[in-house]
């Protein structure tokens, strides 16, 4: 595979650009026409023989849109194509405050986690920066966004991957993705799911990008937690709930705790109490899911009821709380799940 054009900033389009012996205005059409989904052979406003020269190192298109699903619910869910034929997925969903996009980090994921599809064939390789930026480039090109009015207005690292067992290309890739230049998103619409990789997260608080900080926790106790969750073998809940501090004395930003709720696992009285006990008083928030269930795994989803109870004890015992509506469940919304029955139908 050849490099790919969308890993760099613009400041080092301006230096690329300038090596090609190219005038410093060749520069800004060239961001710019990136910037607007574009892949280097589409930017008309470009002279044949730079482009030319430009695709002698770089590939011409980073990643394509292969397939669309539109669900009954307005989701959209994507499979893209990279350089070098990996699939990936990815999803769009229509809030009332705009569009989020979900995007995938790696291709595969090793964390091992038991209800996940991502991680079922373990990792192919991790994207590069540009490559996940080019999956938003190319959906708020598709849907008629543009650099001053995207499509695409929140950003949630929450595809594929384990965003922190790629940290420096994800890090590259959010301050292009909130630079100026680019798409300018603020880091406040960004919000970044990490299993707990605590080091990464201490790296994180120092990297000056004050985003919504997520952490997959999906129960209350280290043995509960590793049932499902190997990580939960390297870093404690006691670990993650200091970094998770670190983080919010560092940003001033709250932080989320994404709690999938699985029948017979995790979503008893007992467990509300206890996650009542870890995490009162904290600066944080609570997102509640049913699981989705992934017809390779035997874990089961609770029930709509018996989530909403789950909901009511932890509102009760004071914590920031909400139940999410299960969305795009009917296009294998759930990480993994349509890459996986792509590859399989291969
Ligand atoms: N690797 C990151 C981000 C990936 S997934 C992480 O672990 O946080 C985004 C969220 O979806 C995580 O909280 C993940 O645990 C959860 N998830 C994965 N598979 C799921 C499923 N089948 N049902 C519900 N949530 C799931």
């Amino acid at each position: 595979m050849k490099s790919i054009i969308q890993d760099l900033n613009f400041n080092q389009i301006k230096e690329l650009t300038a090596a090609c012996g190219q005038p410093a205005f060749r520069a800004k059409q060239l961001y710019e026409g990136l910037t607007q989904g574009k892949d280097i052979s589409q930017i008309s406003t470009l002279p044949a023989a730079f482009k030319q020269k430009l695709l002698e190192d770089f590939e011409d298109c980073a990643i394509k849109i292969l397939q669309t699903f539109e669900g009954a619910d307005g989701t959209k869910k994507f499979l893209f194509e990279l350089a070098d034929g990996n699939i990936i997925e990815g999803v769009l969903m229509a809030y009332k405050y705009g569009n989020t996009q979900c995007v995938s980090t790696q291709v595969g994921c090793r964390m091992g986690c038991k209800f996940c599809a991502s991680t079922l064939n373990g990792r192919v390789r991790d994207l590069t920066s540009g490559e996940i930026l080019s999956q938003i480039l190319k959906v708020n090109a598709a849907y008629g966004g543009t650099r001053e009015k995207r499509a695409v207005t929140n950003v949630v690292l929450m595809g594929s991957g384990e965003p922190f067992d790629n940290y420096d290309n994800v890090v590259t890739f959010l301050k292009n993705l909130t630079d100026g230049d680019g798409l300018n998103i603020s880091p406040r619409n960004i919000s970044l799911s990490t299993c707990g990789l605590v080091d990464r997260m201490y790296d994180f608080a120092e990297e000056g990008i004050p985003l919504n900080l997520t952490v997959s926790l999906h129960a209350t106790t280290d043995e509960e937690r590793a049932r499902t969750m190997p990580v939960a073998n390297k870093w404690s809940i006691a670990e993650i709930l200091k970094a998770c501090d670190n983080y919010f004395a560092k940003t001033g930003r709250r932080y989320i705790f994404e709690y999938s709720l699985i029948e017979g696992e995790n979503c008893d009285k007992r467990h509300a109490e206890e996650l009542i006990k870890l995490l009162k008083g904290r600066p944080c928030h609570v997102n509640l899911i049913r699981l989705n269930e992934v017809k390779e795994r035997t874990l089961k989803a609770t029930d709509e009821k018996s989530a909403y109870r789950f909901l009511g004890f932890l509102e009760k015992g004071g914590l920031s709380a909400t139940l999410r509506r299960q969305i795009g469940s009917d296009i294998g919304g759930a990480c993994g799940q349509l890459r996986a029955s792509y590859i399989k139908d291969d």
